[in-house]
């Protein structure tokens, strides 16, 4: 069959993923609202409650602000589609249409994104500053349109992918329930689990990922009467994974996966690649089409269906962090909540590692920052805009910095820190050492946080970009006790889950 040759032009497709990526930086997709707020009301655990609750109220501020779900606002991946029969009025590659709307997106002047992409990996790790390049998957059908799924994936759920090659006869389902608390709490679940099964070991990952972007449609399963294999399958991990009770932000809880999304490809006989790859709070995907008419189409928005959900503080203390004393700080049990108001420090990554340097090299802390006394938050916030005083400024996963701990400890005077998802062992027997505290803030919940912070400024690293370290006034930021001053870790069910077959 022939169809018609359509022109696609090179502006319409940058234009396009500008918009999508704009969009989805914003707007959580209707499935995604509707799962989360099912979550919601379901669960029965308080603090996976209080984290959802602070994820739907992240959600609808952001929809109605038109700012960022998240402060990581992703690394683009784009899927697309290519019709054989399209003719293109173009200058540049695909490719380079496609990082020119990524670019016009993260720099946008209302709602800039924050640039989170560094070139030379191994080495230099330096911003590209636009967030460019994307990873884009291309595929050639039949036809005269051009299909594009464009996603943001934040690198806490990235970073907990998983691959293994299994044995023909080995059972998948032990695979995934042995590995899923391995990947603790910094993919910010409640998400979507997406698996790929069969091929080779490139194409099971790339499965794992194009399925995250199906809807969330796991509650039609149980309403049909035959089920597929591979529904049979889906369905019977959503309920295992959900039994483990892991729960939002790993703190316990009936949900910890939204949806389980499989694809799978025939294999070698010899061979079963199995890759698993999460979506966390901050799921953003778009689907346009384009066919010569213009730019691609957006979803309209239903903001009704935003449900109406508002933060219970009655439960939280309030803690004046300018006077805190370690006393004071004694009396805190894991998961408590508090409303902490008073002076913070920022610090991620790369500060860690240019901070130590510059201990270890002798040179002491960089001019005008003063840990002394005062917790460090681990976030790279995005940049304000208008009167805010700081973009979505949600926590960073704690557990990379556990090999700073004891550093940042000995010679900066901290009194503890403020992130998301669990320490290791060696890292909550130093807090206990220094009858120290961890605080975890929700991830996925950044542009709510940020409205606790009143004053900003950047007090040190300038140059590297979101990794600067800043002096915070915040009010009443909500957060609760991980680790308390004793070492006890709120989240050790990461190590007490029993493997379910
Ligand atoms: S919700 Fe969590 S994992 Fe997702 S982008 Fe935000 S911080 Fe990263």
């Amino acid at each position: 069959m022939t169809t018609r040759k359509v022109t696609i032009k090179q502006s319409d497709v940058i234009e396009s993923i500008y918009s999508a990526l704009q969009y989805i930086s914003y707007y959580h997709s209707p499935d995604f609202i509707k799962a989360m707020k099912s979550a919601y009301e379901k669960e029965t655990n308080n603090a996976a409650k209080n984290a959802i609750a602070q994820i739907l109220i992240n959600s609808k501020m952001c929809a109605f602000g038109k700012r960022p779900l998240c402060q990581d606002t992703g690394i683009v991946n784009v899927f697309m589609e290519v019709g054989m029969d399209v003719h293109w009025d173009a200058s540049i590659s695909l490719e380079d249409m496609i990082n020119e709307g990524v670019s016009k997106a993260y720099t946008h002047p209302d709602n800039p994104l924050r640039a989170s992409v560094v070139s030379d990996p191994l080495f230099s790790r330096k911003n590209t500053k636009d967030n460019t390049p994307a990873v884009i998957h291309t595929k050639l059908v039949p036809g005269n349109k051009l299909d594009i799924i464009v996603a943001a994936k934040g690198c806490g759920s990235e970073n907990k992918a998983k691959f293994t090659v299994l044995n023909p006869g080995d059972d998948i389902i032990e695979w995934i329930l042995k590995t899923i608390p391995s990947m603790g709490a910094g993919w910010c679940p409640p998400g979507i689990l997406g698996i790929g099964v069969g091929g080779t070991p490139e194409k099971a990952m790339q499965m794992a990922k194009y399925s995250l972007m199906e809807p969330i449609d796991i509650d039609n399963l149980r309403e049909k009467d035959c089920l597929s294999n591979i529904e049979s399958l889906r369905l019977d991990l959503y309920n295992k994974i959900n039994a483990l009770g892991i729960g939002a932000q790993g703190l316990g809880g009936l949900t910890t996966v939204l949806d389980v999304k499989i694809q799978d490809y025939p294999t070698h006989a010899a061979s079963q690649p199995v890759a698993m790859i999460p979506n966390c709070a901050a799921t953003r995907h778009v689907h346009i089409t384009l066919d010569g008419s213009g730019v691609g189409i957006l979803p309209e928005v239903d903001f009704d269906l935003y449900p109406n959900i508002e933060m219970d503080y009655s439960r939280y203390k309030r803690v004046d962090l300018n006077s805190i004393t370690k006393d004071q700080m004694s009396s805190w049990n894991i998961g408590d909540t508090l409303l902490l108001s008073g002076t913070i420090i920022t610090g991620r990554d790369a500060a860690h590692k240019r901070l130590k340097q510059m201990i270890d090299g002798g040179e002491g802390l960089p001019d005008g920052v003063d840990f002394n006394n005062k917790f460090i938050y681990y976030v790279g916030p995005v940049d304000a805009v208008g009167d805010e005083v700081i973009g979505p400024a949600g926590p960073t996963t704690a557990t990379r910095m556990d090999k700073f701990s004891e550093m940042m400890f000995e010679n900066t005077g901290i009194l503890g820190m403020i992130g998301k998802a669990e320490r290791g062992d060696s890292t909550s027997q130093t807090i206990r050492k220094y009858k120290a505290t961890y605080l975890i803030a929700v991830g996925g919940a950044a542009y709510l946080i940020s409205k606790s912070i009143k004053k900003a400024k950047k007090i040190a690293f300038k140059d590297m970009g979101m990794e600067a370290i800043y002096e915070f006034e915040v009010e009443d930021m909500p957060v609760t006790v991980a680790v308390d001053t004793e070492g006890k870790n709120i989240h050790s069910i990461f190590k007490n889950i029993p493997v379910i077959n």
